[in-house]
This record gives structure tokens, sequence and C-alpha cells, in this order.
């Protein structure tokens, strides 16, 4: 077919989604989602109909069904990071290189959509992922914006999606790492990774697995990880970690000291925080040498204050502590043309994710908020 196909009239049609109503149980079932069946839309121009291959349940999933983000259009379709089939094209609509994408091509799109590229912080500032007109699939798109989320057989690509061609890509291997690829790809690189460093990455999830490789990929002549549990931990060695630690075996006091051991009693160059824990900062600027860095990037939801000691554990360290707030196109396309290359591939293989078909994503939610899985897929 082609990619101006003729045919873009889907009425009647519908798709099959996995529908949070809000946060909680609050569905029928009194689970976090139900199945519905939405109609499939009229393309607009230049838009197209992705068929889901596969989409992930990450944290920030979790995060939804409990009601931590703020500014969530309920009821939604979760799931921001997918791999689909182009299924059908209306107008044309081309990659970053200008190249018409087709029907049938397997593609993956950028989660986020409509940042303005004409706003203060677009302009201005450079912070493209501060830009309040910023939307993303799956966590501020809803059910009223169509199907704008991967826990479904179709979503709609509008107008103006960026989709990168997965040529090369294995589906599984990038989805392994999914959203945690350009999450932590930003946070390595606003760490200002550098040949001969040591990073320490707080945190073994999705994100902190990815830091580590990515660290190691970037350089690291050292990269430690402090996490839990030991399968995760085995896991952040397999990526690339010299040494992991298991934080619930020691008190902090104790693995400050196993940090400064490995690191000439100075500490780590670069810490990256990828836990979800206010504490985890504190530990993050105590675990860093003097004149280090440190990137928060784990505290994507409001979990609470933490204290520090601003004398002791900032000013006198000349500690240079970055924020992190989400990933622009740049990252996503640079996290698979890395994924192209089999030294990357190789490193993700070693998450293997569990797959669970759209009707148990209850099920797949519930063993990622558990941890019992680092990473959770859904085959629609
Ligand atoms: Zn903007
Ligand atoms: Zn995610």
């Amino acid at each position: 077919m082609s990619a101006a196909s003729a045919n873009t009239s889907t009425s009647g049609a519908t798709a099959t989604a996995a529908v949070m109503p809000g946060p909680g149980a609050p569905g029928e079932s009194g689970r976090p989602c139900e199945l519905r069946e939405i109609p499939l839309p009229d393309l607009e121009p230049d838009s197209a109909l992705l068929k889901v291959e596969l989409s992930e349940v990450c944290g920030t999933d979790v995060h939804l069904r409990d009601g931590r983000l703020a500014g969530v259009p309920y009821p939604i379709i979760p799931g921001h990071v997918s791999v689909g089939l182009l299924d059908k094209i209306r107008g044309t609509i081309t990659d970053v290189y200008g190249q018409p994408l087709r029907e049938g091509d397997r593609v993956t799109f950028l989660d986020v959509h409509k940042t303005c590229n004409r706003c203060w912080y677009c302009l201005v500032a450079k912070a493209s992922t501060r830009c309040p007109q910023r939307k993303v699939y799956g966590i501020t798109y809803g059910l009223d914006d169509g199907l704008t989320g991967g826990w479904a057989d179709y979503v709609y690509l509008k107008p103006g999606v960026r989709c990168i061609r997965m040529d090369g890509v294995p589906s599984e291997t990038f989805m392994a790492g999914g959203c945690s690829l350009p999450t932590a790809m930003h946070a390595v690189e606003r760490g200002d990774v550098t040949f001969g460093d040591t990073v320490l990455v707080l945190g073994a999830g999705p994100i902190g697995l990815s830091a580590v490789a990515f660290s190691t990929l970037r350089g690291a002549a050292k990269v430690l990880c402090i996490g839990a549990p030991s399968d995760r931990l085995a896991c952040a060695r397999a990526m690339g970690a010299d040494d992991a630690l298991d934080f619930t075996t020691m008190p902090e006091s104790e693995r400050r000291d196993w940090v400064r051991d490995l690191t000439g009693g100075r500490g780590a160059d670069v810490t990256i925080e990828c836990t979800g824990v206010p504490e985890a900062v504190t530990q993050a600027m105590r675990f860093t040498r003097d004149a280090g860095r440190v990137v928060v990037v784990g505290q994507y939801t409001d979990h609470g204050e933490t204290s520090f000691n601003p004398h002791r554990d900032l000013n006198k360290k000349h500690l240079d502590v970055r924020g992190c707030w989400g990933s622009d196109y740049s990252h996503f396309h640079r996290s698979i043309e890395m994924l192209r290359t089999e030294r990357a591939a190789a490193l993700w293989s070693n998450i293997k994710p569990r797959r669970y078909p759209l009707a148990e994503v209850n099920d797949a939610l519930a063993a990622v908020a558990a941890g019992e899985v680092v990473k959770a897929l859904i085959v629609p």
C-alpha cells in the first residue's frame, strides 16, 4: 500500500483498550483498568494508526494508578512507549531525515507531543522538557484525546507525532529498556560522565539499570550500583556494573564507607539517583566526592521532603546537584541508534521482560508495583 492510501476511513471499527477510569480501582471489576471497545478515529491529514506490537508497564503507570501525578486527564489509556506497525497513514508522515514512512513499517514514536518550539522554555531556556504545551501519550493525553495510550491494539498517531523506524532493533530488546532508555541517557548526559569516571547509580529499577549501561558506554572506568533485590543487582552487573550492593543489608554510613573504599576514599565522581525515595537524594550527595556531580532523576512524583546539611553536604563539598526532567526527541532517537549496535543490544538483552496479554494488564500492573518484574510488556 502507498503512504498516501486513499482509504483512510475507519468508520465502525473499534480498538480494544485497557482504560484506567481514575486513580485507585474504580473500574466495574474493582481493579485499576477495564477493557473497553473504542471507535477507531477518522484520520486527520498527516496522521496514522499504529497497530501495537508491544507496550510497557513502568513505575509511572503505578503512579497513575495511585493518583500520584498531577494533571492526568482520567480516564486514560496508559502506555507511553510502544512499538508497532504503521497500519494506516493518511497523507504523509516523514522521519527526521525527511523520508516518508510507509504502511507496514515497524516503528516506535516519541511519546512527547506538541513541544511548541516557540515558548520561553523552548527558545530561551532551551529546556523543551519544561515546555508548558507538552503532552505525553499515556500520561497527559486522556481518552477524550482518542486512542492515545499503548495498552490497546491501536494507537492514534496525531499529526506531528515523531516516528522512528525500528529496522535492525529487536522490539523486545528495545522495550526491555523502554521509557528508561531516553530518561537514563538524559541523566547520564546531565551528569557529564566522562572517560575514567567512577559513576555510582542509586537504584536498580529500569532507569538505574539503563543508567549503569549508558555510563559504561560513555566511558566510565568504574560503575557501582546500590539497589535491591539481588536479581536486579545481578542484572546491573551484567549490564556493566563493576560492583553492586544490596542497600537492605547495611545502614547508610556503611554504604558510604563501601563507596569510599572503592573510590580511593573520595566518593563517586558522579552519582545518579534513580530510586524514587527522597532520602536517597541526600545519600547521593554524601556518597559523591568533593566537587563531583549529582543527578536527581528518580523523583518523578512527590514523595515528600528530605533534609540535608547545606554546609557539609553541599557548600563545603563544592557539589554540583542537577535535576533531570523527562527527555526529548534527541534522547529517544539516539537511544534507538545505540540499540542498533550489537554492544548496546547485548547490554539491554540482560533485562528479561515478562509478557502479558491486554486482558491481564491489571496483573502486569500489580507485578510492577510489587517489584516482581523489572519490566512488564503488554502484548495486545
Ligand atoms: Zn514550548
Ligand atoms: Zn515509563
